[in-house]
Parts: structure tokens; sequence; C-alpha cells
């Protein structure tokens, strides 16, 4: 393996994501090769930096409003108690109703908790991909405008082929792309140029899951969402909101595109 070899996998590397005989090939690199050994050791400091800034979450009021309105739902749906036949019986029905009551809770806080964890991690995730991209000086793959020349490259990497197309007469000039992993998946990576800004877009075929939200913002990066042509496409950038999701709607509009 050598070192331009090495640079392509030692992102995926450093998550685990790459297993076998080019996890081992790479290892003996690393081993021989002071400059991608330095490489690796700064991708797993950039790691746990990131991991140590994500916030922890405190439930909103407006959380807990919503639960407790959920369980008030439940409790009014829920048919009246017969009238007891005594203490005993009352004294039954009382400690399953609220077991019921107590499970619906701890099944929606968890939900909810799990979901807004879900996409929290999801815009993290997207958005130390594209830092990860910048600071080892590894954002393009293929340098290329023409979108003739990025989207067979990507094709023939990955099992499913993006729409690419270049805005560069609506100011976002496509200067190439990437293969790079997101979510433990290789994903298609088209890089674009908005004045001094570059803005990384991910392109996957568009998930059963819950989409994430169209909008979030972390540590300063703004990553938007948007659906179409059958792919899931998210933009990650420093550039501001407004100019972000406009560009991430118009792509995933694909008019055009081959
Ligand atoms: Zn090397």
């Amino acid at each position: 393996m050598n070192c331009s070899e090495a640079a392509t996998l030692i992102a995926a590397y450093a998550d685990g994501e790459i297993d076998g005989l080019r996890s081992l090939l790479l290892k003996r690199h690393l081993l021989g090769c002071a400059g991608c050994a330095a490489s690796y050791r700064s991708m797993l400091e950039l790691r746990a930096r990131i991991r140590a800034e994500v916030p922890y979450f405190v439930a909103s009021p407006a959380l807990h409003a919503r639960v407790r309105a959920t369980v008030g739902a439940v409790r009014a749906s829920m048919p009246p108690r017969s009238r007891p036949t005594s203490d005993r019986w009352r004294w039954l029905t009382g400690g399953v109703l609220a077991g019921c009551t107590a499970s619906v809770f701890a099944w929606m806080l968890g939900t909810t908790v799990l979901a807004w964890r879900a996409n929290e991690d999801f815009a993290v995730a997207a958005v130390a991909t594209h830092v990860r991209a910048t600071l080892s000086d590894h954002m393009i793959e293929v340098a290329s405008s023409d979108r003739h020349t990025v989207k067979p490259w990507l094709s023939a990497r990955l099992d499913y082929s993006p729409p690419v197309q270049d805005l560069a007469n609506e100011g976002f000039a496509l200067i190439g792309g990437r293969l790079d992993y997101l979510e433990r998946r290789p994903v298609a990576t088209l890089v674009y140029r908005y004045r001094q800004h570059t803005i990384d877009v991910f392109v996957r075929p568009e998930s059963a899951h819950a989409p994430p939200p169209a909008l979030r913002t972390v540590r300063g990066f703004h990553v938007a969402h948007a659906s179409g042509s059958g792919m899931d496409w998210i933009a990650v950038s420093d550039v501001s909101a407004d100019v972000l999701f406009p560009f991430v709607q118009r792509l995933a509009r694909t008019d055009g595109a081959p």
C-alpha cells in the first residue's frame, strides 16, 4: 500500500469502518510511514475533540409539556373503571393504570430522546466528516468542474449513481468530488465553491428512516438537508444558512442533470 492509497482509507480506519485485508495493509503501512501515522493520530485527536464537545441533552420545558399532554390523552382514552367491588380491587386497578401511564411516559420520553439524539448525531457526523476532510487536505479526489468526469468517477466506486450538476452560473461552481464515509457507509461527496466558502454535499439513496431535519447548526457549521430524485442531499458548510438551504433544495431538484 502506498501513501495515496493510505490517505483515502485513514478516515474510515480511524472510525473502525474498514476491516479485513485493507485494514491489515493500512496498519502495516502506518507502522512504517511517519507521515501517514501523523495524519492518523491527528484524525483520532479530532474525533476525540468532536465527541467531547457534543452537547449534553437536557429535556426542554416544551418536551416536558408534550410528554404530559400525550400521557393525559392516553389516560382520557382509557375506558372508565367499573365500580370497584372492594378496596382491594380498587387498589389493584389503580396500580395497573399507574403502571400503564408510567410505561407510556417512559416509552414517549425514550423515543423522543432517541429521535433527537439520532438527528443530533447525524448532524455532528456530517460536520465531523466535512471538518476532517478540510483539515486533512483531503477535500477532493477527483478535481473537475465537469459533471461528466465527476459522476462516472463516483459511480465506479459506489453501488448507486448520484446526479451531478455544475451550478457555476448560479454562483456555485462544482470543483470536484470524493468518496467519504457517513454513518459507516461510503457516500458520494460533491464539492462546490461559493465565493470564499467550500460546500460539501453528501448524496446518498433516500432511506426509509425518518429524514434528518432540514437545517441544523453544529459548532458554527450549517447542515442543510433536502430530498429529491430518489436521493438524500446533505450540504455542510460555513456559508450562511440562507444561502446553503436554497442551494441544497436546488440540487435536489436536479433539473437537466444526466
Ligand atoms: Zn504513507
